[in-house]
């Protein structure tokens, strides 16, 4: 058994308070990522807020955004009819994910706070620089095909396991977070960190604030877009390689361009450079295939996971053309 306290707050500040007085305690919401850590004792919390309680469900327009509150599940943002109008490309990510259940219970903000799923991190007996800082990364000389490209460093190179912050990232979204020192807003482009030196810190949130909300700008990027996830099968698989991409269109020319991946970084990884380069040029495969030569660049693969540096690209001109239509 794995003794804990239990409460259930009915109001945000309740539970900001509790769990910034308190380092031990941890905000629960669909609880498919922390009970999973828990059974594991990966994760051992003494003190559960359970968040379920608090108004944070609703998907509403607000200020030329579409804002989704933190625990609005990942199966009813998928189908909402706003999101389907507005970020059809946030939609496709989502149902990415997961399962049908599993979407059905999760929310926007555990998706976005999910640990790695690197085996090493859930596995207590074996070293794990995230699990227990100053210990080794055993993925580093051990089995490390699901792991990163780019970003990673000599003590951690997990990756982020999201779909759903792939879209996010791509799209620009901002996150509406509230904590003991009142309410900030965070670029979803700086939410996520980069292991370096501190791989167990994996966001740039702080103890006790609670992520309300996130803030998904309107955009052009309405109608040519396209999530591609490479998994291993179907279902109930992280992404090996996931591109989400977005073009805003002028007949067959490109006016600009939003692209990320997942499956190759700590972070979602935005592909700024490659975006640059989409612009004003036509939408045909020659231009696709040079973007993804640049976004690749600086890729550093290990022994196990080569195959992404080929994939990677191939994935990016799939999804460019799927999100445009050229054949
Ligand atoms: C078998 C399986 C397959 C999966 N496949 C995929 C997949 O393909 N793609 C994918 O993206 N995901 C996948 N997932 C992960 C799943 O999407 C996440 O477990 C889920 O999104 C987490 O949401 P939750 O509400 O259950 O979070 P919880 O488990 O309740 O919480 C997770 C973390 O978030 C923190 N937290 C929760 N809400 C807040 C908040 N509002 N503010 C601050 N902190 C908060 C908690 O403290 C905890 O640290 C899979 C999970 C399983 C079990
Ligand atoms: S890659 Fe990161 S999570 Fe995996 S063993 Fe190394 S330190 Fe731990």
């Amino acid at each position: 058994m794995i003794g804990f306290q239990y409460v259930k707050p009915s109001k945000p500040k309740a539970a900001i308070e509790t769990v910034a007085k308190d380092q031990t305690a941890m905000f629960i919401a669909g609880g498919t990522n922390l009970v999973d850590l828990m059974k594991r004792r990966v994760m051992n919390p003494e003190k559960l807020v359970d968040i379920n309680k608090l108004p944070l469900r609703k998907i509403e327009r607000e200020n030329n955004n579409v804002r989704i509150g933190a625990l609005a599940l990942n199966g009813a943002v998928a189908e909402d009819k706003l999101v389907l109008e507005k970020h059809p490309l946030l939609s496709q990510a989502l149902n990415a994910g997961a399962s049908a259940q599993l979407r059905n219970m999760a929310t926007v903000g555990g998706n976005m706070m999910q640990r790695v799923r690197c085996p090493y991190f859930y596995d207590t007996a074996m070293p794990c620089n995230k699990r227990e800082p100053g210990t080794g990364c055993s993925a580093i000389g051990g089995y490390n095909r699901m792991h990163a490209i780019f970003g990673h460093s000599d003590k951690c190179i997990a990756v982020n396991p999201s779909d759903m912050n792939v879209a996010l990232v791509a799209l620009d979204a901002t996150v509406l977070v509230s904590g003991p020192k009142g309410d900030r807003k965070i670029p979803f482009v700086e939410f996520h960190r980069l292991p370096g030196d501190t791989p167990q810190i994996h966001t740039n949130l702080q103890q006790g604030e609670l992520i309300m909300a996130v803030d998904v700008p309107e955009n052009p990027y309405t109608k040519n877009v396209n999530y591609l996830k490479v998994r291993d099968r179907n279902s109930y698989a992280f992404a090996l390689v996931s591109v989400a991409a977005a073009l805003d269109l002028d007949g067959s020319n490109i006016k600009s361009a939003r692209l990320a991946m997942g499956g190759v970084a700590h972070k979602p990884w935005r592909l700024n450079e490659a975006e640059q380069f989409l612009a004003g040029k036509p939408a045909n495969e020659a231009t696709f295939r040079q973007a993804a030569e640049i976004a690749m660049r600086g890729a550093k693969a290990f022994e196990h996971n080569k195959f992404k540096l080929t994939l990677g690209p191939n994935t990016i001109v799939q999804a460019l053309k799927n999100a445009s239509g050229v054949a």
